[in-house]
């Protein structure tokens, strides 16, 4: 099949969080499935452009209402073998910017984006079976697809399938964008609750012919009010189209056998190896050197989502019982200011760096002992897999896909510890059951190695997705249409 990957980020080119890191490996996955995929992102300044040095391959219009129209670029580079197409043009910052501060910003770049790339495979003659779009950026080109779309004769065989890897994240308020780029208003909107049918993501959900989220239990949390942030009417209504895929991660860029940022590199039988690297990290972080000190960590977007309201009042307790703390993080201030306070209050037992910072990030999972997950919701969650297959035991709030990756320590296989409750209190008794099993090293050593034996590789779920390809293609050609 010929697949057009649509996504605001992909990694290497450019990741702030999980979305980058998916848009990076599962195209990855299913070009070794033998499919044509090619990955379009927006071209922004923040990218490498000497390092990756793209060609170009096109100059085009993206029409607008009436008359107007915008001029785009669309330039060519690979990743491993995937074509990645860069959409550039006025919307596209070229600064180092990449999402911005608002609907103002986002809107007509993201519309822009999202139909440029569209008419890029038109004009570089790739007539695309399915269109797999990611997140509300996206949206807009579901849409067309899903109306104007229908009754152009390149596009009119085109499936669409849209990943929710973030339900929250609506891109709202955006109709005077979309009516600017001629993206008028279909039935099929009536589906989502008034205030929604002027959000992008909106648009992705009724127009998309197949709809999946990163894990199963994402994809049945957001059908109840409380994990559908007002879009769990649409999302029951399309509940046959909806399937929940759990993401993977490429485990050739996440290995610790073969990772150049770690001090010792190792594998499940030299797991013994990760005590220099957790030496390595103290050191690093500027914490007393105790091997025998549990060293917890934390890598993570600082955003209401991550819990860091319910860990904070844990963490200060965890610091005065004589753990060790490892933060690495970036984003809301408030959220920064206090993880600093806890530096601050407990210099040499807490360390948190305030940035983004891969190579730090894979000595973190190559050398704390536990990786603190207490997400408010986490549609799939990539830290928890990164971190088991490191050997770093994830303590983690028991929701979206780190309920379906993680195997509490009291059942048989368990690696690593869930808790329920969103509160502080459960925070701490979760690391209270870690320290009960740390105190017994043979015990937790086996749990991190049993972690790091667990297969978080693409191929299962890859093949699911080119099953749902296949049925994305069977509604777009035979069946009826929502739109
Ligand atoms: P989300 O997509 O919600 O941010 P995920 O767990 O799916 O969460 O993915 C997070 C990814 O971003 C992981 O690869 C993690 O290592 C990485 N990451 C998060 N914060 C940082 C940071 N400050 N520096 C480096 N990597 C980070």
């Amino acid at each position: 099949m010929k697949v057009l990957f649509l996504a605001a980020e992909a990694a290497p080119l450019v990741k702030v969080g999980g979305l980058g890191d998916v848009a990076g490996s599962l195209p990855r996955a299913l070009a070794a499935l033998g499919h044509d995929i090619r990955v379009a992102i927006p071209g922004y300044g923040a990218i490498d452009w000497p390092g990756f040095h793209p060609d170009r391959k096109a100059r085009f219009d993206v029409p607008q209402r009436g008359d107007a129209r915008q001029s785009a670029q669309v330039w060519e580079t690979l990743s491993g073998e995937v074509p990645v197409y860069l959409l550039t043009g006025p919307p596209i910052p070229t600064d180092r910017r990449i999402y911005g501060s608002g609907i103002e910003e986002d809107g007509p770049k993201f519309i822009f984006f999202s139909l440029a790339a569209l008419e890029a495979c038109r004009q570089l003659d790739f007539q695309p079976d399915v269109v797999h779009a990611n997140d509300w950026h996206t949206g807009p080109a579901v849409y067309w697809l899903s109306t104007a779309g229908r009754s152009d004769p390149f596009f009119e065989n085109a499936a669409s399938l849209f990943t929710i890897h973030n339900l929250p994240y609506t891109g709202r308020d955006a109709g005077r964008f979309l009516a600017e780029y001629g993206l008028g208003v279909s039935p099929a909107l009536t589906l989502l609750p008034a205030w929604a049918r002027d959000s992008m993501l909106g648009l992705g959900l009724v127009g998309a012919d197949v709809l999946t989220t990163v894990s199963p239990t994402y994809a049945r949390e957001i059908r109840t009010p409380q994990g559908g942030y007002g879009f769990d009417g649409t999302l029951s209504a399309r509940a046959d189209r909806l399937h929940g895929v759990l993401n993977g991660i490429d485990t050739d860029v996440w290995n610790p056998a073969a990772d150049e940022a770690l001090r010792e590199r190792f594998d499940t039988a030299t797991i013994e190896r990760r005590a220099a690297n957790k030496a390595a990290l103290q050191e690093e972080a500027g914490l007393g050197r105790e091997q025998a000190t549990f060293l917890l960590a934390m890598v993570s977007r600082l955003d209401s989502q991550k819990g860091f309201d319910i860990a904070l009042p844990a963490l200060r307790l965890w610091l005065q019982t004589g753990g060790q703390l490892v933060v690495l993080g970036s984003g809301d201030p408030a959220i920064e200011s206090g993880l600093a306070g806890l530096e601050l209050t407990f210099p040499g037992r807490a360390s948190v760096r305030l940035r983004f910072d891969p190579p730090y990030a894979r000595k973190i999972y190559g050398g704390a002992d536990g990786i603190l997950i207490p997400s408010r919701y986490e549609p799939c969650g990539l830290t928890q897999m990164i971190a088991m297959r490191y050997g770093a035991v994830p303590i983690a709030r028991r929701t979206g896909g780190l309920a379906d990756t993680i195997t509490d320590l009291g059942k048989p296989g368990g690696t690593g510890i869930l808790f329920d409750g969103y509160d502080p209190g459960s925070v701490g008794h979760a690391l209270s059951r870690a320290l009960k099993v740390y105190a017994e090293r043979e015990q937790w050593n086996e749990v991190e190695r049993r972690g790091m034996g667990q297969d978080f590789s693409w191929d299962r779920s890859a093949a699911k997705y080119e099953e749902l390809y296949r049925e994305a293609l069977r509604f777009r050609r035979g069946a009826s249409s929502t739109a």
